[in-house]
C-alpha cells in the first residue's frame, strides 16, 4: 500500500484523483485550504479508514510521511486566480517549494499539476513541451502562468540540485462533474446557464478555440506519468486534441440541453489565448495514454451532473 498526499484534493480534479487512489488500495492524504474546494466533493471518501482530510495552506510547510506527492494545489479558474493575484502566486510558488522540500527529506516522488497556460497565447500550433510559450508578464493572466512557469523552474532545478525524483505534467483544460457551478470556466458556465435558461455567455465573438478534456482520461494520465521511470521527469502534455470554437461548445450545449437559451456576445478578457490544442505524441509514446472519452459523451455526463445539482 502506497502512502499517497494530494494537495488541492478537496477540488475539482483532486477529488477525483483520491477517489481514483483509494480504489486502487492505496493509503490518501488529502490537503486543502477550501479556498475553491468544498469538503462536499470528498465527503463520500470519509468513510474509508484509508482516506485522510486535512485542512491546510501549502504557502505554510507541512510534515508528513508518504511515497508520493500530487501537487494540484491552486485555484485554476480564471476568476478565481484573479481574485487574489498574489495568493495565487504564492500558492504556485511558496507551495511548490513547500512539496519540494517535503519530497526531498522524505525521498519522496512529487508530480507538479503544470497547465498548458505555460504556454500563454500560443503562436505554435499545436503546442509541443518543447515550446517556450507567449505569456505577458504583467498581464491579468500572470499571476497564474507565471506562477506555474516558476513552479516548473523549481521543480526541474530541485531534480538537478537535489535528485529529488519528479513528475510534471501539462493539463489542458479539463472538466467533468464536481466543477463548481460558479466556478466560472466555459464548461460550467454554458451547462449551468442553460440548465437555468439563461443567456449563454460567449467572450469576444466566441472563435477562439480551446481543447476540452473529460476527467477520467486526466486522471488515467496523471497516475501513469507518476508510476513512469525515474528518468523520465516530463514535462508533458495531457489533453484532447479535438479543437472547438466557444461557438461550437455552446451550440453543443444548446443543443444537448434542449434549452431556450440565447448566445449572448460579452467583451473578450484581455489575454484571453485565441487557440489551444495540445501535441500528444510524447505522452502517447511513453504512457501509452490517448484520450477515450469524445466531447459529446463527456458532456453528456456533465450535463446530467449538473442537473443533479442546479
Ligand atoms: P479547483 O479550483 O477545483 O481545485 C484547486 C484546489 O486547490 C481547491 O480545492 C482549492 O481549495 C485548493 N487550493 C487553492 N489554494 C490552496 C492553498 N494555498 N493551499 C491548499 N489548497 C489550496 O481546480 P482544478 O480544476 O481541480 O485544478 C487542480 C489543479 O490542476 C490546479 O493546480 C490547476 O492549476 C491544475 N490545472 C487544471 C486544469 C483544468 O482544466 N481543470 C488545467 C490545467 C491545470
Ligand atoms: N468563455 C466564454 N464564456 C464564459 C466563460 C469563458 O466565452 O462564460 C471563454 C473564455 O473567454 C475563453 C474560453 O471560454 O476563451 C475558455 O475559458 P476558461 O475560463 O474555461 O478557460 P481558459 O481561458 O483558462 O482556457
Amino acid at each position: 500500500m502506497k502512502r499517497i498526499l494530494v494537495t488541492g484534493g478537496a477540488g475539482f480534479l483532486g477529488s477525483h484523483l483520491c477517489e481514483r487512489l483509494l480504489t486502487e488500495g492505496n493509503d490518501v492524504i488529502c490537503l486543502d485550504n477550501y479556498f475553491t474546494g468544498q469538503k462536499k466533493n470528498v465527503v463520500h471518501l470519509l468513510d474509508n479508514p484509508y482516506f485522510e482530510l486535512v485542512r491546510h495552506d501549502v504557502t505554510s510547510p507541512y510534515f508528513v510521511e508518504v511515497d508520493e506527492i500530487y501537487n494540484l494545489a491552486c485555484p485554476a479558474s480564471p476568476v478565481h486566480y484573479q481574485y487574489n493575484p498574489i495568493k495565487t502566486v504564492k500558492t504556485s510558488v511558496m507551495g511548490a517549494i513547500n512539496m519540494l522540500g517535503l519530497a526531498k527529506r522524505i525521498k519522496a516522488k512529487v508530480l507538479q499539476a503544470s497547465t498548458s497556460e505555460v504556454y500563454g497565447d500560443p503562436e505554435q500550433h499545436p503546442q509541443q513541451e518543447s515550446y517556450w510559450g507567449h505569456v505577458n508578464p504583467i498581464g491579468p493572466r500572470a499571476c497564474y502562468d507565471e506562477g506555474k512557469r516558476c513552479a516548473e523552474t523549481l521543480f526541474v532545478n530541485y531534480h538537478k540540485q537535489n535528485n529529488v525524483r519528479i513528475k510534471i505534467i501539462r493539463i489542458f483544460n479539463t472538466y467533468g462533474p464536481r466543477m463548481h457551478p460558479n466556478d466560472g470556466r466555459v464548461v460550467s458556465n454554458f451547462i449551468v446557464q442553460a440548465l437555468k435558461g439563461k443567456d449563454i455567455t460567449i467572450y469576444g465573438d466566441g472563435k477562439q478555440t480551446r481543447s476540452f478534456q473529460y476527467v477520467d482520461d486526466l486522471v488515467e494520465g496523471m497516475i501513469r506519468l507518476m508510476n513512469t521511470p525515474d528518468s523520465f521527469t516530463g514535462p508533458v502534455n495531457i489533453g484532447n486534441p479535438g479543437e472547438f470554437t466557444m461557438l461550437e461548445l455552446a451550440e453543443k450545449v444548446i443543443r444537448m440541453t434542449n434549452t431556450k437559451s440565447k448566445i449572448v456576445f460579452q467583451p473578450l478578457p484581455a489575454d484571453d489565448p485565441m487557440q489551444r490544442r495540445p501535441d500528444i505524441s510524447l505522452a502517447k509514446e511513453v504512457l501509452g495514454w490517448e484520450p477515450k472519452i469524445n466531447l459529446d459523451e463527456g458532456l453528456a455526463r456533465t450535463i446530467d451532473y449538473f442537473r443533479s445539482v442546479v
